[in-house]
C-alpha cells in the first residue's frame, strides 16, 4: 500500500508471508550453499551464504524501508558494520570523526585504521566551523557522524555536516544506533550511509549481536562495502537475522516508551542535590537541544548520563547500590542498564570518571526513579 506508515511497516515486517506455506513468520534458511544450474549459471541469484542469505532479505528490506534507503546489509556486529565503512576506503585517505563517539570504534580507528594507513582526525563535530576547517578536498573521503554521541550525548547537526562533507567530495556516514529510525532519518538529512549496532534498539532484547548498514544509493562505495562484508565474512547467523526481524516488529512502541522514560528520568534528576549534571538532549538547557528538536522526531532517545557529586568513587558506589537497574554495558534493551562508563573506556577517553551512563528501558518510570533515588541516598 502507498504511504504506509513506518509503524505499520515495522509491526508487519513489510507484510511479507511465505508463499509456500502461507506462514506470517518466514522460515529460517540454514543452507550455506545453493544449487548451480546445469548450464553453470546461478539463476536463483544465490551462490554461497557468506555473500548472501535468504533469511536476511526481510530484515534488510524492512530496514531499507524504515531508513528511506535503497538497500540494506546485515553484518556480524555494529563494529563489523562500522569498520566495513572505513575498510572500503583506501590507505592514505583522510577521515574525520567526532571526539565524542562510540569508544570501541574510536579505539579501532586510532589503533588499527591508522596503522593500516587511514589518516584519522578527530574534531568537535557540534562545531560546524571545526568541521569545515577539517575538510581537505580530494583527500577527505569520509565524515563519520554519531548523534547523540555516546556517552556525553553531544548533538551534531547532521544536515549541515553532510552538506559540508558533500562539498568536499567526502561521504557522510551516520551511526544512528542511539537515535534509531524511529527518531531520525540521516539519509533524508543528506548522509550517504546510515549504520546501526542492531544489537541495541533494532533488536531490543539484549539477545543478539549484529550490525546493519543502509545506503541512499547503490554506488561504487556501497559495492566496496558489500565486498568487505563477503570477503572478510563478517556476517550474522540465520537465527540471529530472524531474531532481529522479530525485535524490529516492536521497535516503535519500545523506542517511544524508552524516550518517555529517559525524559522523565532526566527531568526528575536534573536538579538533584547528589547529581552534578544530567546530560540529555531532551533537556532545554542541553547545548544541542534546539538542533536535536529539529532533527529528532517524537523524542530525544532512551540514553542519558548523570555525573555524580563526589567523583569516581561515588559514581561506582551509586551503581553498586541499584536493585532494579541492571549494572551492565550495552543499551537499547527492554531492561534499564546503568554503567560506570569510565571503567570501560579507560584513561584517554573524553568520558569523565564521575559519569554513569543510563539506558532507559521500558519499565515503569516511577520504579526506575525510586531505585536510583535509593542508590543516590547512600552517598549521603
Ligand atoms: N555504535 C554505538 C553507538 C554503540 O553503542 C555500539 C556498541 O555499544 C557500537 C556502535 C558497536 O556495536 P556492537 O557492539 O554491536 O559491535
Amino acid at each position: 500500500m502507498k504511504n504506509t506508515k513506518p509503524e505499520t511497516i515495522a509491526a508487519q515486517g513489510l507484510g511479507w508471508i511465505d508463499e509456500t506455506t502461507r506462514a506470517v513468520s518466514l522460515p529460517i534458511h540454514m543452507s550455506s550453499t545453493f544449487i548451480r544450474d546445469p548450464d553453470n549459471q546461478y539463476r536463483s541469484g544465490r551462490e554461497y551464504a557468506r555473500s548472501d542469505n535468504p533469511t536476511y532479505d526481510q530484515p534488510e528490506a524492512v530496514l531499507a524501508a524504515l531508513e528511506n534507503g535503497k538497500d540494506a546489509m546485515l553484518l556480524a556486529s555494529g563494529m563489523a558494520a562500522a569498520t566495513a565503512c572505513f575498510l572500503a576506503l583506501k590507505p592514505g585517505d583522510h577521515v574525520v570523526i567526532p571526539k565524542v563517539m562510540y569508544w570501541g570504534l574510536r579505539l579501532w580507528l586510532f589503533d588499527f585504521a591508522r596503522s593500516w594507513g587511514l589518516d584519522v582526525e578527530d574534531i568537535e563535530m557540534s562545531d560546524l566551523a571545526a568541521v569545515k576547517a577539517a575538510m581537505r578536498p580530494g583527500k577527505t573521503k569520509l565524515v563519520w557522524i554519531e548523534s547523540p554521541g555516546n556517552p556525553m550525548w553531544n548533538i551534531t547537526d547532521i544536515a549541515a555536516v553532510a552538506e559540508i562533507a558533500k562539498k568536499a567530495g567526502a561521504k557522510a556516514v551516520a551511526d544512528s544506533t542511539v537515535s534509531t529510525p524511529v527518531l531520525t532519518h540521516p539519509l533524508d538529512l543528506g548522509c550517504d550511509v546510515v549504520m546501526h549496532s542492531a544489537t541495541k534498539y533494532l533488536n531490543g532484547h539484549s539477545d543478539i549481536v549484529m550490525g546493519a548498514l543502509v545506503t541512499k544509493t547503490e554506488d561504487e562505495y556501497w559495492e566496496r562495502i558489500s565486498g568487505v562484508r563477503s570477503r572478510i565474512g563478517g556476517i550474522p547467523g540465520s537465527f540471529e537475522a530472524w531474531l532481529l526481524l522479530r525485535g524490529m516488529r516492536t521497535l516503535f512502541p519500545r523506542v517511544k516508551l524508552a524516550c518517555a522514560n529517559a525524559q522523565k528520568l532526566a527531568e526528575h534528576f536534573a536538579k538533584h542535590p547528589r547529581i552534578e549534571a544530567v546530560l540529555y538532549p531532551g533537556l532545554k538547557d542541553h547545548p544541542g537541544h534546539a538542533v536535536a528538536a529539529r532533527q529528532m522526531r517524537g523524542g530525544f532517545g532512551g540514553m542519558l548520563s548523570i555525573r555524580i557529586k563526589g567523583g569516581e568513587a561515588a559514581a561506582i558506589a551509586t551503581a553498586a547500590r541499584v536493585k532494579l537497574w541492571k549494572r551492565a554495558t550495552s543499551l537499547g534493551g527492554t531492561e534499564s542498564l546503568i554503567e560506570h562508563r569510565g571503567s570501560t573506556e579507560g584513561p584517554g577517553a573524553p568520558c569523565p570518571m564521575d559519569l554513569l551512563r543510563l539506558s532507559a528501558g521500558i519499565e515503569d518510570a516511577g520504579d526506575l526513579i525510586a531505585d536510583l533515588e535509593q542508590a543516590l541516598d547512600g552517598n549521603a
